[in-house]
């Protein structure tokens, strides 16, 4: 399995910025033979930046995706519209979708159903906040937010399923989990996951929170981590060059 670093851009760069940045680090992902490099740009620069990374190392893809493919959804783009301009994969369940714009389980499930089902790498996004950790509820809030996404998938499915571990906490703000906290808790992931799928291998787990070129080398040590799902470590083509570089080895 390929380490993989991923760039989720959210709110940030204008198209040009975007297209400047790819560039950049399609340059940085050339030769790489054990990291992929993936950007996850705002849906207004999708397009472009799909063109800038075609026939180059690196896979665009959409922060977030609707279940249906058409309808009265304002503010929604779907599976066939992030595919028409060229994404490759979506991300779901980010912990700012689920908190900042209230995600329930059950709506996560429904946009990662929609987007594996149509053969789309789906990453989705697990973790628990810091109240919730402190209450000793991490793993209740992993599984009550893993299962309804992982249930009832076909083998096709099962292979383009990602997973990320993104304690809420450690999200943009500097604190990093320590390692411990994230070989449990991708430990816990994995145990969920055979409790589910019994033989099928799990999917690659990547952590995210506060990834950086200072502590990337550390954390791809914790046994069952798959790289890293990286936000402002990513806006910088020198920082994500660094990253792919670390996951490298
Ligand atoms: C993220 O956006 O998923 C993320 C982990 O952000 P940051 O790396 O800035 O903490």
């Amino acid at each position: 399995m390929k380490r993989l670093v991923v760039g989720n851009w959210k709110m940030n760069l204008g198209v040009g910025d975007a297209v400047a940045l790819t560039r950049q680090v399609s340059t940085a992902a050339k030769g790489l033979k054990r990291t992929e490099a993936w950007v996850a740009p705002s849906f207004t620069s999708l397009s472009e930046v799909a063109q800038c990374a075609s026939g180059t190392a690196v896979r665009v893809g959409a922060q977030n995706v609707h279940w249906e493919a058409k309808g009265a959804f304002t503010g929604e783009v779907s599976v066939p519209m992030v595919r028409e301009v060229g994404c490759s994969f979506v991300i779901v369940g980010h912990s700012e979708r689920r908190r900042v714009f209230f995600e329930p389980e059950g709506m996560v499930a429904k946009r990662s159903w929609a987007a594996l089902s149509a053969g789309l790498t789906t990453i989705v996004c697990v973790g628990e906040t810091l109240e919730e950790r402190e209450k000793g509820r991490t793993n209740g809030v992993i599984e009550t937010q893993l299962l309804p996404c992982i249930s009832s998938l076909t083998s096709d499915m099962v292979s383009q399923l990602v997973i990320a571990y993104e304690p809420v906490w450690a999200i943009g703000t500097g604190k990093v989990a320590s390692v411990s906290d994230i070989k449990d808790a991708h430990a816990y992931i994995a145990q969920l996951w055979s409790s589910v799928h019994k033989a099928i291998a799990c999917p690659a787990i990547l952590y995210g929170g506060s990834v950086t070129p200072e502590n990337f080398a550390e954390i791809l040590k914790v046994p069952l981590v798959n790289g890293g799902l990286v936000g402002g470590a990513s806006l910088k083509s020198e920082s994500f060059g660094q990253l792919l570089q670390i996951a490298e080895g």
